[in-house]
């Protein structure tokens, strides 16, 4: 599955933004006034555009109007950069248009100038298409498997798992599985020793139970986890995985970071919160941090690591922005299921799509 491309709206408050988003939408999707800083927060919408595809469009606060609220709407349409597969700048004359420009060229984004804000949406697509970053159509799990392969799914119903659903990684794994033809044995672990009498090819758990599903089958099998496939499609696994080694460095006092990418409520089983900090805390007294949704540091100096979600719900500009900021900050960077492969002496052990 593709991911979508974001393509956001960068320009002075009042610059015409919301209005040619809503007008490329086809609907409202922001407020449009004439009174500067109208839009706040960054508004998605997601839409299909000819010669593109599947996109979110993405309506910035903007910048420039010195408002009371101005450094928070600057701070907010600069997180945006970090997933933006193409810029569209409004140039309005305001001052601060150039430095907006070279901003975005210094993070490598494409960017679509537009000087006239009633430009002709046909030609303004047809030149979003022309700069996309080329998208290489890969699958989640790689060269582990093929047609026909035996894969068992190991994915616990535990209370972190939302009611009357099964969560996105494990849906689109077993979609793809299912579309390379070949035989998903879906099990909790309660049921593993059943699902095991198929003699798979591969299994594919969890991160959360790597430990006890590494116990329970043969050290030959091929063994990975629903996480350490999606670090692979979204971010950059070789660093991911040498990430995770730093966790043999951490001593008495390390910070760490706990990066996740979206916001959600945090039970007492939380992987992110709970369950890895304790693991954490069980070699040395580490301090951990924790910071989630759209908020990133960008202080990122004072880890000795960071352990990011696998990113389900945000696209790999995101996560790869995050990798090249700890990369910058020469912080190490890995991922909830490398981490924990890590903890459980298993990092070399598990298998890499
Ligand atoms: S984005 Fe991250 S924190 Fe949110 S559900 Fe996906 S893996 Fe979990």
């Amino acid at each position: 599955m593709t991911e979508p491309y974001q393509i956001s709206f960068f320009g002075a408050t009042n610059s015409g933004k919301s209005t040619l988003v809503n007008a490329i939408a086809g609907q409202k999707v922001s407020l449009v006034s004439d009174r500067p800083g109208t839009t706040t927060d960054p508004v998605r919408k997601r839409i299909e555009l000819p010669e593109i595809g599947p996109c979110v469009l993405v309506d910035t606060a903007g910048y420039g109007d010195g408002g009371e609220l101005g450094s928070e709407r600057e701070r907010m349409t600069r997180q945006v950069i970090d997933s933006t597969d193409v810029a569209v700048l409004l140039l309005s004359g305001n001052p601060e248009d150039a430095k907006w420009q070279k901003e975005l060229d210094e993070r490598d984004v494409p960017v679509v100038a537009v000087e006239d804000r009633n430009v002709e949406f046909g030609a303004l697509i047809k030149r979003i298409a022309a700069v996309l970053p080329k998208v290489e159509e890969r699958f989640l799990t790689g060269r582990l498997v093929h047609h026909g392969s035996v894969v068992v799914l190991v994915m616990p119903q535990d209370s972190e798992a939302p009611k009357g659903r099964i969560i996105l990684p494990q849906v689109r794994v077993l979609r793809e599985l299912l579309d390379r033809r070949c035989i998903p044995v879906c099990c909790t672990p309660d049921k593993l020793q059943d699902a095991l009498k198929t003699s798979p090819d591969l299994v594919i758990t969890d991160s959360q139970v790597f430990g006890l599903v590494n116990a329970a089958i043969p050290p030959e099998m091929p063994l990975t986890s629903f996480s350490i496939l999606l670090s692979a499609e979204k971010g950059d696994i070789g660093v991911m995985t040498e990430g995770a080694r730093a966790i043999g460095g951490l001593k008495d006092g390390s910070r760490v970071l706990i990066a996740e990418a979206c916001t959600h409520v945090p039970n007492t089983e939380d992987i992110g919160r709970v369950k890895i900090p304790a693991m954490l805390r069980k070699k040395a007294n580490i301090v951990v941090d924790v910071s989630a949704g759209n908020d990133f540091p960008d202080d990122l100096s004072v880890y000795s690591l960071i352990i990011h979600c696998g990113g389900c719900t945000v696209n790999s500009k995101l996560v790869r922005s995050r990798i090249r900021k700890a990369l910058l900050s020469g912080v190490p960077i890995t991922n909830y299921g490398l981490a924990l492969a890590y903890m459980h002496g298993i990092l070399d052990r598990v298998s890499l799509p």
